[in-house]
């Protein structure tokens, strides 16, 4: 099989007639004493394939003994076939067998711990093939935001001495034989280098030794942080928006195709398009909710069920702003014109997919910080440097923070957070 032009299974679709030669492994097959029956695939699609015995007597037996996942080289003729699964097969002349496959350990459906045990196996089904290429297409489209909008790329330290306010989901790192943590957040180095690059983002992971079991918290996760200088609250949700429906237009220019084999439905997410998020102040939210019959006493967070009845009115995200200050991280700063809250928000999304962002003005105000963190009972002398960057030509500011798996879980529609990454981390999942 010399010379030959192999083209993907998807450009073969799109000719549609004519010899072609794709290459690929066993999605599917079934035989008979005459005919053997390959769907093939590849990175880009699957394909029909059938071979003809009497073509083929001479390599019969092995092609008789092609199991799920061999990988092979195809030459044949291609045409419509409306009973094959992508439209079209291929009525093969040629075929080389480059790797062989035995019982491949997925057949049928299995339990969710046998496929998360295979996960290795599980990336080459159609389900996580089409995840993971939205997951491509929303990360180069996070990356395109920031950059057309001026924003320089800055990467922070993954290992970090600590912050106690999160001792309990910070992850230990023997470093030296010294205690130290991996990040939760670039937050407190961003906000140093804004006074530098005053528009930075970047998408890196975050760890958190999350000990509940939810569908939407893992340990180690993808974060979309930003921080810029001279931003207000407003111009914060805006960036927000902006870049929520830069990823999901880009999804449907280039994911149709993924969203359909995900079983998406994409009217869901046209919507998070069109219309204004709507921006609710958590004040707000509780009359909202008591009109709902729920009753939720000031000061307290929302919990899961508190937010999914709120957001049950929405078909796009919507922004929460002015939390209660005291159950607020110690740099979000009181609003002056409601100083029992903060200059803080949520963006809560639709379809029970809760928290995607965080977001927040920066305290700058040494004083104010200080008080802060005594309440909160750490040690001043912890965060001396986070002090020194405010004590120099302090300016507002801002930035959030984007569960990116969280973004992907909602737009693809997922049941659970672990399917928007290759390889969980969770409490009970850790390998493969
Ligand atoms: P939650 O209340 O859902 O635990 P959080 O308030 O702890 O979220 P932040 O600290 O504000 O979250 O982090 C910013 C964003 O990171 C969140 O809006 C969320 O989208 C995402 N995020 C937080 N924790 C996790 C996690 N364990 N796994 C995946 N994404 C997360
Ligand atoms: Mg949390």
């Amino acid at each position: 099989m010399e010379d030959k032009k192999f083209i993907l299974i998807e450009e073969a679709i799109k000719k549609g007639k004519g010899k072609v030669s794709v290459r690929g492994w066993v999605y599917r097959e079934r035989g008979s004493n005459e005919f053997k029956f390959i769907i093939l695939r590849d990175a880009s699609d699957i394909i029909q394939c059938v071979l003809e015995r009497k073509k083929f007597e001479r390599q019969w037996k092995e092609i008789d003994k092609i199991q799920i996942e061999t990988s092979l080289k195809i030459t044949g003729e291609i045409k419509k076939d409306k009973r094959a699964p992508t439209g079209y097969e291929i009525n093969v002349d040629e075929i080389e067998i480059v790797g062989k496959s035995e019982n491949f350990p997925i057949q049928k459906t299995l339990n969710e711990e046998l496929l998360g045990d295979r996960r290795h196996l599980w990336l080459r089904s159609r389900k996580m093939n089409s995840i993971l290429k939205i997951r491509s297409t929303v990360i180069g489209a996070l990356h395109e935001y920031f950059r057309s909008k001026g924003f320089y790329e800055f990467q922070s330290p993954i290992i970090i001495p600590g912050g106690a306010e999160e001792g309990p989901t910070l992850f230990e790192v023997n470093y030296f034989g010294r205690k130290m943590y991996l990040t939760q957040t670039w937050q407190l180095y961003a906000e140093a280098a804004m006074y530098s690059l005053e528009k930075i983002y970047c998408v890196a992971p975050s760890f958190r030794a999350e000990k509940s079991k939810t569908n939407r918290h893992l340990a180690e996760y993808w974060h979309t942080e930003m921080e810029v200088a001279w931003a207000d609250l407003d111009e914060l949700m805006d960036y927000a928006e902006e870049m929520i429906k830069h990823v999901i237009k880009r999804v449907l220019e280039k994911n149709r195709k993924e969203l359909e084999i995900l079983k998406r439905d994409i009217k869901k997410l046209e919507p998070s398009l069109k219309k204004k998020f709507p921006r609710i102040r958590y004040d707000d939210v509780l009359k909202i909710l008591k009109n709902k019959g729920i009753n939720v006493p000031w000061g307290k967070d929302l919990r899961t069920i508190e937010e999914e009845k709120f957001m049950e009115d929405y078909d796009t995200p919507v922004f929460v702003t002015n939390y209660p200050k005291e159950i607020m991280a110690f740099y979000k700063p009181r609003d002056p014109k409601n100083p029992k809250t903060a200059l803080c928000f949520d963006l809560l999304a639709p379809e029970n997919n809760h928290e995607i962002i965080g977001g927040s003005v920066r305290e700058t105000n040494i004083e104010e910080l200080k008080k802060s963190l005594k309440k909160k009972g750490e040690k001043i002398e912890d965060y001396f440097y986070y002090l020194d960057i405010h004590s120099y030509g302090a300016i507002p500011h801002g930035g959030f923070g984007l569960g990116t798996e969280r973004l992907i879980k909602w737009i693809c529609g997922l049941d659970d957070i672990k399917d928007a990454i290759a390889f969980p981390r969770t409490i009970s999942r850790w390998r493969p």
